[in-house]
């Protein structure tokens, strides 16, 4: 999985701007932020997708740590919104399962 990006900030391989990490999971900032306070949560184990998620521990994890970063991040009271992008129509661009923790702002609803 040498060309999955997420694989290569989880190896180190690329660099990334982490802030944080559990057993399962990484947490990071989003490059391209489209919010004041943008991270992606990432297992540490390649999945392709939500779809391919054998059950719900690594998402419960994933999950779990994106909460915790928020908090850290001072988000929690005002809110967040928490992402995870699905195959073509969910606009899933990176095919390395990951969940958006965005935050900071006000986020409009629906999303388009
Ligand atoms: P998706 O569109 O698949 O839900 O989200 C992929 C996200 O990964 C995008 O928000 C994009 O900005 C981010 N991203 C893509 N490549 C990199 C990278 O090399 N480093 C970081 N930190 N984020 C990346
Ligand atoms: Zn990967």
């Amino acid at each position: 999985m040498s060309e999955c990006v997420f694989c290569s900030i989880v190896k180190g391989d690329i660099e990334s701007d982490k802030v944080g990490e559990s057993e399962h999971c990484i947490a990071f900032r989003d490059i391209s932020p489209q919010a004041p306070v943008h991270i992606l949560v990432v297992p540490k184990k390649h999945f392709r997708s939500m779809n391919d998620m054998p059950d719900g521990s690594v998402l419960g994890a994933m999950g779990m740590l994106g909460r915790q970063v928020a908090k850290e991040l001072g988000i929690t009271e005002k809110g967040y919104r928490a992402v995870i992008n699905t195959g073509e129509h969910g606009g899933q661009t990176v095919e390395h399962m990951h969940l958006h923790i965005l935050g900071g702002r006000a986020l409009k609803w629906p999303p388009g």
